[in-house]
């Protein structure tokens, strides 16, 4: 790529690339010292204006060699929406949806996150991929078995197809949570205590029917390194997000309209 003021290069999860031919997946870099509406900020509600925030999202296409983005507003819950074909190259920001997914080569799915889980779920023949963000509710409330169940009804893969990443989140040792949480995770409800995320999520992979040795997690943690990351338990209502991204590479099929002189 072509390297652009203000966009660092994006971290890229070379486990799941290496396993499924064709897909690419990762999720932005932070700068140390950066939060809420810096250049590396992708959130909806936290980047700034409209026009900056949609900007970086055309930058990150640049950059992973997209020419269209889908991001969902998320609400935590469980539904998934399928990008399929798009008329137009751009960034495009669907309803409340904390799921995407899609079969269409050149469309990038991204999430944000800052200590939540991004989980990347992959055809390992490349058909089809399915991108969720999970926090704890959505974890509870079973988002990783819904975008599972969704790429099952709509492409026709099955669990043991699939090839599941966990990205960058907050490790168990910074994410004390209290007796609510674990009760909701079936736990000893005498909290607080510290809760890995990723741990529950891979375990609810394995019980779905995805092969334990394709179920994947990146090591870092969002809050305590090595790698700088927005972290909401770090920083607050100062904490950005970073888009954690997954697509099919390729040519997008959407037509570009002939620009209309005089309009
Ligand atoms: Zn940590």
């Amino acid at each position: 790529m072509t390297a652009e003021a203000g966009f660092a290069e994006p971290h890229r999860f070379t486990a799941l690339e290496a396993i499924v031919p064709g897909v690419v997946a990762g999720i932005t870099a932070v700068p140390p010292g950066d939060g809420a509406g810096s250049e590396s900020d992708f959130g909806l509600a936290t980047g700034g204006s409209a026009w900056d925030v949609m900007r970086r999202y055309e930058g990150l296409a640049r950059a992973v060699g997209a020419s269209t983005v889908m991001v969902g507003r998320q609400v935590h819950g469980t539904r998934v929406v399928e990008a399929g074909a798009i008329q137009a190259s751009g960034v495009h920001v669907v309803g409340e949806a904390d799921g995407l997914m899609t079969s269409i080569p050149g469309i990038l799915l991204a999430v944000t996150a800052a200590d939540c889980v991004p989980v990347l779920v992959a055809d390992v023949s490349g058909r089809c991929v399915a991108l969720v963000h999970a926090g704890w509710r959505g974890a509870v409330a079973g988002m990783l078995e819904a975008a599972v169940r969704a790429l099952g009804e709509r492409f026709e893969v099955t669990p043991p197809d699939l090839a599941i990443f966990l990205g960058p989140a907050i490790c168990g040792d910074c994410y004390e949570v209290g007796a609510e949480v674990l009760r909701a995770f079936g736990k000893s409800d005498r909290g607080p205590a510290g809760l890995d995320l990723r741990s529950e999520l891979s375990q609810r992979a394995i019980e779905s029917g995805v092969p334990r040795d394709r179920v994947m997690r990146s090591e870092w943690c969002t809050r305590c390194g090595p790698v700088t990351f927005h972290s909401h338990r770090g920083r607050g209502v100062d904490a950005g997000r970073m888009a954690a991204f997954l697509g099919l590479r390729g040519e997008s099929p959407a037509p570009e309209l002939p620009a209309t002189a005089g309009a």
